[in-house]
């Protein structure tokens, strides 16, 4: 008779048992780390009974060992904390701007308990959930009036939906932008029900060219910065002043879609000239759409400014609902732009201003710390201060480079893919970059707080891992 190879196979019970598991069972929880188990389990049995000839059966050891290889692969995969040390200051994927404390302490505040999101406090009637934020938006940007959405792609597509649904959007051929990902404005105008109308050439459209194609049908021009690319040399583009002009002449709209949206000006940190929302409200744009989380350095959103009564239609379209912003949002905006009021005080408590206009010297200074610190360093051939050039990332200011520090760390026996992994595999993640063979940590982007958690990321013996 055969004996059946399932009957070696241990129970839950018997696996929980395992130190290994116990372990994840503190660190995680017991019905995450007992589901994983069953599944395990039930995938050998099945393995088991089907196959023809004898399928192994694994040693509990090994069922251990493919749990907790699981569980490790779950907790790289949830959304963590990590140090940017890219040189990427917008970095989209690890989030674009890092909020101010300000705005941290608000969300913390006002989630936890219940809040006016909706309600008018002096008469107690049902009120605008962007009321509050409209107020503060209108007094920085000399704006009518405002309101907040998910982000700039939902601002873009819920202006051309509510002011030109239906009808033609005059468009340069030379601002036909892809942002990334599947956000090409053709695309979004599809969607947003309006109908592409291109003018002019890639490097030069006149405002003759806009008029030109201005038609009963027009429902608005649509001016997008392109903010990830520059149109250089012989080119062309109509100025802001002309397209208002021209709108007001055929009475419609202009949508001017600013993309970062600087509150203040940013050539004076000697950053080139992005337009600034300011100048697009003053220079008559009926709305200006911009996002939260780009020179702003808030929280996601996309933010519209402009007149009244184009605001009002666009609150009112269906599609606001389904791209209007939380509690947290609200909070971590409003708090944010609070800090605006006093500029000196937001390029001090917004972290993208601060790590922006911190000099190059401090850089210097410590890197020379860190390098200090990884001296002889078994792992590493070489750890040194060198100059390089940081950016500014999601899609604005695709030219300016912004002289920077970093680290540069080669490995002994390590690539330096391999010593990027060890970097990102460090109990809070370092992510930096490889160029010319090594691997950088570029200062510009790490806040000063950090830099001991770059020093941690590397450390010389396992003692000193398992201290920190
Ligand atoms: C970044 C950008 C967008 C998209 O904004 P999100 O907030 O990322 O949705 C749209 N238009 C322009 C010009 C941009 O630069």
């Amino acid at each position: 008779m055969v004996e059946n190879p399932l009957r070696n196979l241990p129970s839950v019970d018997q696996l929980l048992n395992h130190p290994q598991l116990q372990k994840l069972v503190g660190q995680v929880s017991h019905s995450a780390v007992v589901q994983k188990v069953r599944t395990v389990l039930d995938t050998v049995r099945e393995k088991v009974t089907t196959a023809a000839a004898e399928a192994h059966v694994p040693t509990p050891q090994e069922i251990v060992e493919t749990v907790a290889g699981w569980m490790r692969k779950e907790e790289t995969q949830k959304v963590q904390v990590v140090v940017n040390a890219t040189g990427v200051l917008l970095h989209t994927g690890l989030g674009r701007a890092p909020l101010p404390k300000a705005a941290c302490d608000r969300v913390a505040a006002l989630s936890q308990r219940y809040a006016s999101v909706e309600l008018n406090l002096s008469d107690g009637t049902r009120g605008s959930r962007t009321a509050a934020l409209q107020a503060i938006l209108c007094e920085l940007t000399g704006a009518e009036a405002a309101t907040v959405v998910n982000n700039n792609a939902a601002a873009t597509m819920l202006a051309l939906g509510a002011l030109a649904g239906g009808r033609e959007v005059i468009v340069s051929r030379g601002q036909l932008v892809e942002i990334g990902g599947s956000y090409r404005l053709p695309e979004v105008m599809t969607v947003a029900g309006c109908r592409l109308r291109e003018v002019g050439t890639t490097n030069k459209t006149r405002i003759d060219d806009y008029a030109r194609a201005c038609g009963s049908d027009t429902g608005a021009l649509l001016r997008v910065h392109p903010s990830n690319y520059v149109v250089y040399g012989f080119s062309e583009e109509a100025t802001l002043k002309s397209l208002v002009q021209l709108a007001l002449e055929k009475n419609v709209p202009l949508i001017d879609d600013i993309g970062s949206g600087a509150l203040l000006d940013f050539a004076r940190l000697g950053l080139g000239s992005e337009p600034q929302v300011k100048q697009s409200v003053a220079a008559g744009a009926t709305v200006t759409l911009f996002s939260g989380d780009k020179l702003l350095g808030g929280p996601q959103c996309g933010i519209i400014v402009g007149k009244q009564e184009a605001i009002k239609k666009i609150a009112k379209h269906p599609m606001m609902r389904a791209v209007r912003i939380g509690k947290m949002t609200m909070a971590a905006l409003q708090a944010t732009l609070e800090l605006y009021r006093d500029e000196s005080q937001a390029m001090e408590a917004i972290p993208l201003l601060r790590l922006l206009h911190t000099d190059v010297a401090n850089l210097k200074l410590r890197a020379t710390r860190i390098v200090e610190q990884w001296r002889d360093h078994p792992a590493l051939a070489s750890a040194r201060v060198v100059e390089t050039q940081a950016t500014m990332g999601g899609g604005s200011l695709p030219t300016q480079q912004l002289p920077s520090i970093a680290v540069a760390l080669t490995g002994k026996s390590l690539t330096v893919d391999q010593l990027s992994g060890l970097f990102r595999s460090a109990t809070i993640p370092v992510v930096g970059r490889v160029h010319d063979n090594q691997f950088l940590l570029d200062l510009k982007t790490v806040q000063p707080v950090e830099d001991r958690l770059l020093v941690e990321a590397l450390p010389r013996t396992e003692s000193e891992s398992k201290s920190t």
